[in-house]
């Protein structure tokens, strides 16, 4: 542990503090139990010493999107005292890679890179822990697969062994206002409704950002994926 207390090391501390107390209030206000919900501190762009920071506040999972990026801070921090999620989109000539270094991977939205992902885990490790990525909003632009092609991706990921399908993800297009974000939501989770009546064992509904937490957590987040209210804003790539 460093000896010097910069105040960007305060700032982080207290942002997680503030974040875990608002997901608290905010699963009461929604009659939800808070432990049923699960911090993910995205810590994308941010430097290893703002992962730390975090991680002597008590934070455990860290979510990353960037492949090479993600792969030398899991490599640097180790995965003993970590939980790296994986929530970027993956061009499959990493996905070996990846399959290596993360315990879970939310941004799964295709089959060749399931398999990739699925035979590229190392044996001694457990299954890796993936979401499929819905793209819920069905933009041209947006990362996911659609809402008609879901179930089949679905069957195909749970036959897959060295996987483990937990759930779904979605990232819905940027709408301001509770009611309008609870909408792309409310569709995500009735998806995942319908899904587990044949995959009863998926638990996990990863939704919710620093803008729309409140609408991710009032339809039934299990994961909500938080950077700039943690980290502070991102310069641009
Ligand atoms: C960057 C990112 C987040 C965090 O977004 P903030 O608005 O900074 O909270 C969450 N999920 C995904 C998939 C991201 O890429």
């Amino acid at each position: 542990m460093s000896s010097s207390t910069s105040s960007q090391e305060h700032s982080v501390v207290d942002a997680l503090a503030t974040v875990r107390e608002q997901i608290s209030t905010l699963a009461q206000k929604h009659g939800r139990d808070p432990a049923s919900i699960q911090l993910l501190a995205v810590s994308k762009t941010k430097p290893v010493a703002a992962i730390t920071n975090a991680r002597q506040a008590g934070q455990r999972a860290f979510g990353e999107n960037y492949p090479d990026e993600a792969i030398s801070k899991v490599e640097e921090l180790g995965s003993t005292d970590y939980d790296w999620h994986f929530i970027g989109s993956i061009q499959s000539r990493k996905a070996a890679a990846l399959a290596r270094h993360f315990s879970w991977v939310h941004s799964v939205e295709r089959l060749k890179v399931a398999r990739k992902l699925a035979e590229n885990r190392p044996e001694h490790l457990p299954p890796l822990q993936i979401c499929l990525q819905v793209n819920i909003d069905n933009e041209a632009s947006k990362s996911g697969v659609t809402p008609p092609e879901l179930a089949q991706l679905a069957d195909q990921c749970a036959d897959l062994s060295q996987l483990q399908l937990r759930g779904l993800m979605a990232i819905p297009a940027p709408q301001t206002g509770f009611e309008k974000q609870r909408e792309a939501f409310a569709k995500l989770r009735s998806l995942f409704e319908q899904l587990r009546q044949t995959h009863p064992a998926m638990d996990t509904l990863s939704m919710g950002m620093s803008g729309d937490m409140e609408a991710a957590i009032a339809e039934g987040a299990t994961i909500v994926r938080v950077g700039t209210a943690i980290f502070g804003a991102r310069a641009p790539r």
